[in-house]
């Protein structure tokens, strides 16, 4: 039992070693075999100097720039870095872009959907318009802000979107339409430069999304990898986003926005002086923010320099050729999308070769992936984020994967019941009763599993792989609404 909340405090040392403890059961965020949330350069002393720049600044408060100068001095500068690797600044395309920390990814994107509904107060129904295949934070970013969603379909073979079905999907009272360079599932550069000059045609405002690859990607441009235009210097391009805990690799808690200029920019902020406090001025969500992973992220970027990230991007590119090459070897394994940048997308077309399963056989061997589930035609499949600590990995990872998928072969695919896929199929979300989702959770395995045991997912996945989006969401409601108790 955990108690946050004892009677009496506990020593600092105790309660380091209990986090500890609890800290082992997580997935390794170190070492190169976790592919997903995590991004680790494998830079020795990197950890400590940015722990060091966040303690000093951990008490910080965002919420008054002119309180904290330091704060507004290393925010300003995170800036500008983001601006010149994504082709703006003095001497570019994009001279006048200006920008904003925030917190993630996803906050970018609310506040990129924001500012372009904000810009048409005489919209009285807003529409952003957006690829499939564009990151779910979109549709969060949609949902919260009243902002109607139209989500276009990509090739499901190439997983890339048709301009010319974007293009057609504007209207009157589209707001924005927005792009990934790359895309988070199968690392995919979208058509910036027709999709940025068919909005500016119609006069509509077009954001890509960077957040997940767009610090990795000029680097990779410049060790001779084929990336197309994405950028500010792409014209009709009027706002990017790019994460820096991601191939900045700083720790989490930041990402950049970047308008083209400061007009395009102002509907981003919220100023309000209709009440007897401070008079409040946002130029994103949270209003009091730490100082912590912005001094961090500071002292990343000036530690690694633009050397630090050329060579990081060199090991990441060593590394995703590996892997994409024991994919490509592994008999009834194929690569899903090419593997030009970060992201190592691999599928199945053997029967007998079940992708969950082989997720599930590789993560009991230490490498731990993402399945992703069908969706509209385009397969099932294994996502891989690569990072620079994935280098010295790669050669036992041939091994690995072959042995897995032998594992996962003679195991065969997943057999659910007819009766419980039927129920996936076509059960109503609103038939979904947390007795119901408990007793299944718990028929799958899930409720009372050891800590630290690697859970069997691929049951998981074939049941939700089986039932359509809108019941997918509410499973996953329910099921972590049964996980977030309070622990008396
Ligand atoms: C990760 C990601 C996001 C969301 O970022 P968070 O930091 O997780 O909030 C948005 N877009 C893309 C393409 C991403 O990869």
């Amino acid at each position: 039992m955990i108690d946050a909340l004892p009677t009496q405090g506990v020593p600092a040392e105790q309660v380091l070693a209990e986090l500890r403890g609890l800290r082992s059961a997580d997935l390794p965020t170190h070492g190169g075999r976790l592919f997903a949330y995590v991004y680790d350069p494998a830079r020795a002393g990197l950890d400590e100097l940015a722990m060091s720049a966040y303690a000093l600044s951990a008490h910080v408060n965002g919420l008054d720039p002119t309180a904290f100068p330091s704060l507004l001095a290393t925010e300003n500068a995170l800036v500008a870095a983001a601006a010149r690797v994504l082709g703006a600044g003095p001497g570019t395309a994009a001279p006048d872009v200006v920008g904003s920390v925030t917190s993630g990814g996803t906050e970018s994107l609310i506040l990129a959907v924001k500012t372009a509904r904000d810009a048409h107060p005489e919209i009285e129904h807003p529409r952003l318009v957006i690829p499939s295949t564009a990151h779910a934070a979109f549709a969060k970013a949609a949902h919260y802000l009243g902002v109607a969603l139209d989500l276009v379909p990509v090739d499901p073979v190439t997983c890339v979107p048709d301009p010319a079905a974007i293009a057609a999907a504007i209207t009157a009272e589209t707001v924005l339409v927005a792009c990934s360079a790359p895309s988070y599932a199968h690392g995919v550069v979208d058509p910036v430069e027709q999709i940025a000059a068919l909005a500016a045609e119609r006069g509509v405002r077009c954001h890509v999304d960077a957040c997940f690859g767009g610090w990795a990607l000029p680097f990779l441009r410049r060790i001779g990898a084929p990336v197309p235009a994405f950028d500010f210097g792409v014209p009709g391009v009027t706002s990017m986003s790019v994460d820096l805990h991601k191939y900045a690799y700083t720790p989490k808690g930041v990402s950049v926005l970047l308008h083209r200029d400061a007009s395009l920019r102002r509907p981003q902020y919220f100023a309000f002086a209709d009440w007897p406090g401070y008079t409040m001025i946002n130029p994103v969500i949270s209003s009091t923010r730490s100082g912590g992973p912005i001094a961090a992220a500071f002292a990343t970027l000036r530690h690694l320099g633009d050397e630090g990230y050329l060579e990081l991007a060199r090991q990441t590119r060593d590394a995703v050729a590996g892997l994409a090459a024991a994919v490509t070897a592994t008999e009834g394994l194929r690569l899903l999308t090419p593997a030009d940048y970060t992201v190592v997308c691999l599928t199945s077309d053997d029967a007998e070769l079940d992708l969950f399963v082989l997720a599930d056989e590789l993560a009991a061997r230490g490498w731990h992936t993402q399945p992703q589930l069908p969706f509209e035609g385009i397969p099932a499949s294994i996502h891989l984020t690569v990072t620079a600590s994935v280098a010295p990995q790669v050669a036992q990872f041939g091994p690995a994967l072959a042995e897995a998928a032998a594992a996962a072969r003679a195991q065969g695919p997943v057999r659910l019941p007819a009766e419980l896929l039927a129920m996936a199929a076509h059960l109503q979300p609103d038939q979904l009763t947390p007795e119901l989702v408990g007793g299944l959770a718990e028929s799958l395995g899930l409720g009372g599993s050891e800590p630290g045991a690697a859970p069997r997912l691929a049951v998981v996945n074939t049941v939700l792989a089986a039932a359509p989006p809108r019941l997918r969401e509410r499973l996953l409601v329910e099921f972590v609404g049964l996980l977030q108790r309070p622990s008396w």
